[in-house]
Formats: C-alpha cells, sequence, structure tokens
C-alpha cells in the first residue's frame, strides 16, 4: 500500500462532496460528513446534523486537508 493513498481517497472524496454538498451533512457529534438520507451518524450514532451546505464543504475541505484522527486498524498494527 503506498503511503499517499489515504490520503488521495480523502481528497477525491472531498472533491466529490464538495461537488455535490447538498446530499451531505456534518455530524454534530464526531464531525464526520455522512449522506444526507442517513438518520443516525454509522461512526457515532449521534442523531444531531448540521445540513446548511457551508458547512459541509468546510468541513469537506477539512477532512481533506488533515491526517486521519479517528483509530483505524492500520494504527492497531
Ligand atoms: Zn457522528
Amino acid at each position: 500500500m503506498k503511503p499517499a493513498s489515504h490520503l488521495e481517497d480523502r481528497a477525491a472524496r472531498a472533491e466529490k462532496i464538495i461537488a455535490a454538498p447538498e446530499n451531505f451533512k456534518v455530524c454534530e457529534g464526531c464531525e464526520s460528513i455522512v449522506a444526507a438520507r442517513v438518520v443516525t451518524c454509522p461512526n457515532c450514532h449521534g442523531y444531531r446534523f448540521d445540513e446548511a451546505t457551508e458547512r459541509v464543504v468546510d468541513q469537506a475541505r477539512l477532512l481533506a486537508s488533515r491526517p486521519q484522527q479517528s483509530v483505524t486498524s492500520a494504527d492497531l498494527e
């Protein structure tokens, strides 16, 4: 696995979100970007979301530019 692949994935995902922010929302609990149709956050099971498009775009840019915060399986190896 290439070291940069994670960041590239995130950048590609962020681009998709920024292109159509109305399809997404930001979880108030963990600040994840989730699909607008979900009822509870798949990460923290929160049910409070910010659906403002400018918030979604801001958050997508942030996620694309910073290292992953959550613990992944790779972090545990
Ligand atoms: Zn959440």
